[in-house]
Formats: structure tokens, sequence, C-alpha cells
């Protein structure tokens, strides 16, 4: 191998070795060695005295672009290294860089957050990120779900009042979406199964590692869509994205590095475990919670049954007291709904909830009542029950759980961008 080729990118790293310079280059083009470094080797003899000069002071996060020869090269990152021949452009960075060379607390990380997410480390997972939305599109659509848009600005409360982002809407109050699944209800009867991926707002006050203020929500609704169906649309969407994962080469070994152990990943298999909530609450006691039926799970209930498996699992058959007032009630017992979480294991915990809705008129408006809310703001979700209602299922995953169980992140804003957090106002 020895072929000249066009490099762009930021210095990462310099070092001194002899004679000799070593750039650790962020490089973007070509793309390929994008979340990893590329070792630029920088030697008098193969520049001008001036472009070596350049190079031989050149700071933290400088832009250049240089041409060299690709060789190979096993002690270096990716295997080969880079001998540059011509510097064709540079911007030098101010200095010093204030990310620089030492470690640094995680405010001063999130004050930096528009230098911070330059760092290999963030270039992987915003990379590994694009792949999972991609994949999980790819299997909705390849089994003929639409994908549609719903709004992000409304008028109406999916999920309860105390989580609601208030908007000052022309002197009058709308609302940040906390779930599109009302809209997705209303487009089944348009499309039959539809899906989206929308951010989702929650006024979350809990200060915990997997609650973000503004998430990325995937949902999916469909009508005809029975409990089961739609459990089996989940892991089987979910176990798609991490055989297709896996199956790409850099993506698998970055998993690996992040995560250490992928055999929880690579020996999925479907179906998923399904294990009612009755059976979850006499497991937890006997592990000595102190935890009744009725209770919702709380975080650390969670994490001590998610320990407890060895692939994402479904917590099936809640009470119908602590859902939410669109969830079915079993024929059986009305006090158990048709809903689910899928939990990720190794005590991560929930990454989706789903379930069977209730299409029965006089049962949901009594639901509506019930929760304290007032029907007449729900009249157009009504209405999808007054014309043709029919049996339907759906649910949501939030991308930023997924992501974490994923690589195993001990924080959930790792897993975005720009985090928003409860904690204060971000500054970036
Ligand atoms: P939790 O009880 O874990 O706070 P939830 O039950 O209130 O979540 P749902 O209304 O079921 O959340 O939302 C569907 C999915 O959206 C969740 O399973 C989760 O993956 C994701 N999600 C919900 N709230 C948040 C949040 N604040 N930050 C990140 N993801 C979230
Ligand atoms: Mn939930």
């Amino acid at each position: 191998m020895a072929e000249e080729v066009v490099v762009k990118g930021w210095v990462y790293k310099r070092r001194k070795m002899g004679a000799k310079i070593f750039i650790d280059l962020r490089t973007v083009f070509p793309q390929e060695f994008t979340g990893q470094v590329l070792q630029v080797v920088v030697s008098k003899e193969s520049l001008s005295d001036d472009e070596f000069n350049r190079l031989k002071k050149i700071t933290q996060e400088s832009a250049l672009e240089i041409k060299g020869i690709l060789k190979e090269e096993p002690r270096a990152p990716g295997g080969v290294e880079l001998h540059v021949n011509k510097v064709l452009w540079v911007n030098e960075a101010e200095s010093p860089y204030p990310l620089g060379k030492k470690a640094h607390s995680p405010d001063v990380l999130l004050r930096n957050r528009h230098l911070t997410i330059r760092s290999p480390r963030y270039q992987k997972i915003l990379i590994i990120r694009e792949k999972v939305t991609d994949f999980l599109r790819e299997w909705f659509k390849q089994d003929g779900w639409y994908e549609v848009f719903p709004p992000i600005l409304v008028f109406t409360a999916a999920e309860g009042g105390a989580t609601l982002f208030k908007v000052d809407y022309f002197e009058e109050i709308g609302f940040l979406s906390q779930s599109a699944q009302l809209y997705l209800e209303a487009l089944i009867f348009s499309l039959g199964k539809v899906f989206s991926l929308t951010p989702s707002f929650r006024a979350e006050k809990s200060r915990t590692p997997r609650h973000l203020t503004e998430f990325w929500h995937f949902e999916a609704e469909g009508a005809w869509y029975r409990y089961d169906d739609i459990m089996r649309a989940q892991e089987s969407a979910v176990a798609y994205t991490i055989k297709k994962l896996l199956e790409d080469e850099k993506m698998r070994n970055w998993i690996k590095e992040f995560r250490g152990d992928i055999s929880i990943l690579e020996n999925i298999k479907l179906p998923f475990p399904r294990i009612k909530y009755s059976e979850t609450i006499d497991i937890l006691q006997s592990k000595g919670f102190n935890i009744s039926w009725g209770d919702d799970l709380g975080a650390d209930e969670e994490k001590a049954l998610s320990e407890e498996f060895e692939q994402p699992f479904f917590v099936t058959h809640y009470p119908t007291a602590i859902k939410a007032f669109y969830v079915k009630e079993t024929p059986e017992d009305p006090k158990i709904c048709y809903s689910a979480d899928l939990m990720a294991p190794e005590g991560y915990g929930e990454i989706t909830t789903g379930g069977e809705r209730e299409e029965n008129i006089d049962r949901l408006i009594e639901r509506i009542k019930r929760e304290g809310f007032d029907p007449e703001l729900y009249y157009w979700y009504l209405d999808l029950r007054r014309y043709g209602s029919v049996p339907h299922s759906g649910f949501g995953l939030g991308i930023e759980r997924f992501m974490r169980w994923l690589l195993k992140l001990y924080h959930i804003r790792d897993t975005v961008p720009f985090p928003r957090l409860a904690r204060r106002k971000e500054l970036v």
C-alpha cells in the first residue's frame, strides 16, 4: 500500500520523537478515519523548511489539509499512518485549547460541550447513534410501516400535567410534546401502521442518570395490532438493530470498546422473555424489597430485576392504576392492563413502554375523568373511537435509553451531543 491521499482534519495531539513529529489527526475526510485518530508522520526531508516549521509548532485543534502517502503501520490506530509530503492549508487554533491536556470535571465538560463533542469518544457515540436510528427505521420500513411527522407543539397532554413544559403560544398556553402517541393513533386511521422519531420533552425534576428533559422518541402505532403483535414488533426491531450493528466490523469494535463484553448482544434470541408484573413482585420480595402488588417499579427495583436477565425482556400485565389512561384493561380483570415495558438487562431497566389501547369510547371517557382530565379537551382523540374504532397497539422507545444500555454508559447525557438536564439551564 502506497497511496497518495489528501487528508482534512484537526490536530488532536502532537509529539516529537527524535527528528520526527507525530500528529494524531482527527480526520473527517476521508471519512473512514472519523472516530479514530490518523497518525501523521512529519519528517524534515519530506517537507520544505517552512512547512516543517509550521507543523513542528502546530497547536491543538488547528485545522489542516495535507497530502501524503498512506503506509501500513500495525502500531498506529487503524493500522495505517500518513507520511505527509505537502501542507495544503492550515488554520492555526488559539492556544491554549480550553480542553487541553489534563482531565476535566463533568461541569467543565458540559460548559464546553461544543468542544467536548469533537473528541473521538463522542465522534464514535454520534456515529453509532446514527446507525441505531437508521436500523430501527430500516426494520419498520421493511415491515411496511410508514414514517410520519407529528407535531411538537401540542395542546393536549399525552402523559400527564406534572411533566409538561408550557409554551407561551400567542397569549395562550401550548405545550412541548411528551409523546407523539395520540397523533400516531389518529394517523393509523389514515395509513394503518405508522412510526415517528421526534423529540419528546419531560419536565422531569428527578435528577437521575437515565432522565433527560429532551429526548428522542421512536414511537409506532398499528391498527389491528394486539398486545402480542406490538411486543413482537418491538423485539424484532431491537434484535435487528443489534444484529446489523454487530455485522459492521467498525461498529462492533467500537461497541466492544465502550461496553467491554459484547456476548450479551451476540446471544440475543427471539422471542424475548416475558414476565408478568405479579411475578416481578414475587421476585423482588424474595430479594428483600419492600414492595407489594400495585406499586410501581422504581429505579432500584428495575435495576435489581434487570440484573437477573441476560437479554432484554418484557414485563407484562401491569396494574391499570399505575399506567396511562389510554391503556386497555384486560377483560378478565380490569385491575390489570395490556401494558408492557421492554427492559434492558445488566441492570439498565426500561427502554420502552407499549401496549394495547382502549378502543371503547365509554370506558375511555371514564378513564380520562378518573385521571382528573377534562374529556372536552380530548374531543379529537375521542372521535377516533366514534368513527370506525379498531383494536390497536403501539409503543415508545427512548433512543438515549437504548444507547445507554448498548454502550453501558453511566449517564444518559453522553448519548446526546447537547444534553438537556433538569438541574440547570445549559449554557451550550
Ligand atoms: P421512566 O418511568 O423510566 O421515567 P416513563 O415510563 O415515564 O419512563 P414513558 O412515558 O413510558 O416513560 O416513555 C417511553 C419511553 O421513552 C421510555 O421507556 C424511555 O425509553 C423513554 N423516556 C421517557 N422519559 C424519558 C426521559 N426523561 N429521558 C430519556 N428517555 C425517556
Ligand atoms: Mn414507561
